[in-house]
């Protein structure tokens, strides 16, 4: 599946803006951002549902950018599950079978297989009505999946269940991702989480751009954007200045008067750069001479630890940090000085 510097304009609004992007052949790719950065218009674009104003959408090199839905043969699956309601669950699955006027019996065959794919073989013969959520939810993929399409487009499948049932389901997609290998997923989600348990790859979106796109790991671990930095893994970006490369792609930055060593750096950043650290690398101790000074802003017990707000004291000002540490004994209280350790290698992204 691919874009080729797809824009979509809805009047006035531009939603997408000159997106590249392939997805090979059983590849599970999540295309995540914030709301409105325009993931489901993407996803909108390569089921046929919106009109490109430029670009082209191709499917194994063939050009789909100007056919009707349904002829493309994408399974679609969207958030509201809109499994029609005064249909069977076995109706609902054999509808787009039916509509490729298949013989009766291999209906029948693949909705029985198609069912028993998703865990739902013993609700045949329910109304959608008579479901839960995550299991309407089943259903609703069984349905884009009967027709096996090549492609699998899942437009925030999991927001409209709670909390417990949507651990369920990514666990859920998972099989599914390993029962059907060359199936291609494209999953829209603004988890960072879910993208992360899911895909293969992540595309991230912001403003009606793709900011980037790579392996989930290269992304979570090496981001070379501000942007995903701060998105994927909520690091915290504090600025440095860049001193040396070290080698490979390690470097020396200076941090408050003090040199450390830093990276992994994608490319080679001329402007200002910063350091990625994420919440749960920051150490906070009582002050120090080693360590980094800091004023404790606020401080948020979570059950599983403790979420600190700090001012982290540079020489260019303040900078505001987060930590996630496992206990407050022996720290300061709120509105106190404290000392900071930052961990060697944390990731350089270029700012802006
Ligand atoms: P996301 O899926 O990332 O939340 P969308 O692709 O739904 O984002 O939306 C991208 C932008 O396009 C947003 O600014 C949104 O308000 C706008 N938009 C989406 N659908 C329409 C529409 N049918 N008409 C006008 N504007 C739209």
């Amino acid at each position: 599946m691919e874009l080729r510097g797809v824009s979509v304009h809805y009047g006035r609004t531009c939603a997408l803006s000159e997106v590249d992007l392939t997805v090979g052949r059983g590849e599970t790719l999540a295309l995540l951002g914030p709301s409105g950065s325009g993931k489901s218009t993407a996803l909108k674009a390569i089921a046929g549902f919106v009109r490109p104003s430029a670009g082209r959408v191709l499917l194994d090199g063939a050009d789909i950018t100007d056919l009707p839905p349904s002829r493309r043969g994408l399974g679609v699956v969207v958030q509201n599950y809109a499994l029609f309601p005064h249909l069977r669950v076995a109706d609902n699955v054999a509808f787009g079978l039916r509509a490729r006027r298949l013989p009766r019996a291999e209906v029948r065959e693949r909705v029985r297989e198609t069912l028993e794919l998703v865990g739902m073989a013993g609700y045949a013969r329910r109304y959608p009505r008579e479901l839960s959520g995550g299991q309407q939810q089943r259903v609703a993929i069984a349905r884009a999946l009967a027709i096996r399409p090549p492609v699998l487009l899942l437009d925030e499948p999991l927001s409209a269940l709670d909390a417990a049932l949507r651990e369920d389901m990514v666990a859920e997609l998972l099989r599914l991702r390993a029962e059907l290998p060359d199936t291609t997923l494209i999953h829209v989600t603004h988890d960072q989480g879910e993208a992360l348990a899911l895909a293969d790859r992540i595309a991230v979106m912001r403003d009606a751009k793709l900011v980037e796109a790579g392996p989930s790991g290269r992304l979570y671990h090496r981001p070379s954007r501000e942007f995903t930095a701060s998105f994927l893994g909520a690091a915290n970006l504090i600025p440095v200045e860049l001193v040396r490369h070290d080698g490979d792609d390690l470097v020396t930055v200076r941090l408050g008067g003090r040199e450390l060593p830093a990276g992994p750096v994608t490319g080679v950043p001329g402007g200002a750069v910063a350091l990625g650290v994420r919440p749960h690398r920051l150490g906070v101790h009582a002050p120090g001479r080693e360590l980094f000074p800091a004023t404790l802003k606020g401080v948020q017990w979570r059950g599983s630890g403790f979420r600190l707000d700090l001012d982290l004291e540079l020489t260019s000002g303040s900078c505001p940090v987060r930590a996630e540490v496992a206990t407050v004994d022996g720290l300061p209280g709120v509105g106190q000085r404290v000392g900071v350790s930052i961990p060697d290698g944390c990731p350089v992204v270029p700012l802006g």
